[in-house]
Formats: C-alpha cells, structure tokens, sequence
C-alpha cells in the first residue's frame, strides 16, 4: 500500500510503499514530549521505503539512540527512528488519510496516562519487555539504567 503525507505548512511530504496498515500508539515518556500529547500514534515502515518529496524531515536527537524528525517551520512532528534500524515510525497525524492504517498494539504501556486511555483488546507491551530496545538503551547508558525516562 502507497501511504503519503507531510507537516502541516507543506514544506516537508512523503511517500511511502508499506506492507501493513497495522499501527500502534507509543506511551512513552519520550514519546508524549516529543508530541506534545497523551501518546504518539504511528505507523512502523522500511526506511528505505520512505520518498522524502522534498527536503527530509529536520532531526532532533531526542535521547543518545532515537532521532525524531519534523518539520522546523511549522512544528509537526513526522518520524522516529533508530539511526542504525532499517525501518522506521512516521506519525498517524501526518499521513494524508490517517483512516488508511489502524492501531493493533499498544507500546510503553507503564506511561499509560489514565483518563487518556481506554481498555480497547488490543494488546500491549512495556518498554523493558522489549529486549531489543532494553540492549539499545544499556549500550547508550548503562546497564540498569531505564529505558524510556527522559534523558539527553
Ligand atoms: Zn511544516
Ligand atoms: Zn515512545
């Protein structure tokens, strides 16, 4: 599926060829600032995959592992990645038709904001039970150190 998108001045699009319409909400710390929301909602896609239709997006580097792109002018946020992952997040709130893909999981559910979120079936993961991202995260500061709190 062609999914596309951009920032809300139009200084930033893109096009992308996914396999998945399936999405998830991310809880997290780092997440809910970086949106300025209760929680992000994206869409995981190979990066190679992502048609940058004009310059790409500005980087934040958001903590020693993640960069979060966006767009300087206007302030919408657009993607997460690892820089050394092949695939990538764009935001639901970017996308041309967000109505194209569907949540199917929750993430960084111990960020959960009650009152914000509601019991909905669909299941849900912690940040540290994902050990991939636990190895991220202890290579970038140390074992024992937490991964999801908020650090530069
Ligand atoms: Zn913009
Ligand atoms: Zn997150």
């Amino acid at each position: 599926m062609i999914l596309t998108g951009g920032c809300q001045c139009g200084a930033k699009r893109y096009r992308v060829e996914t396999e998945s319409p399936e999405a998830y909400y991310c809880h997290c710390r780092m997440c809910q600032k970086a949106v300025g929301n209760v929680f992000a909602a994206f869409v995981n896609v190979p990066k190679a995959a992502v048609d940058w239709a004009t310059l790409g997006p500005d980087l934040y580097h958001s903590s020693r592992l993640a960069e979060r792109g966006f767009c300087a002018r206007c302030g919408t946020p657009l993607s997460f990645a690892f820089p050394d992952s092949d695939r990538m997040d764009l935001t639901i709130g970017s996308l041309d038709d967000p109505v194209a893909v569907h949540p199917s999981s929750h993430f960084g559910i111990e960020s959960r904001v009650p009152g914000w979120s509601h019991e909905d079936g669909l299941p849900g993961k912690r940040v540290d039970d994902s050990p991939e991202i636990v190895a991220r995260w202890e290579a970038a500061y140390g074992v024992g150190t937490r991964p999801g709190e908020i650090r530069p």
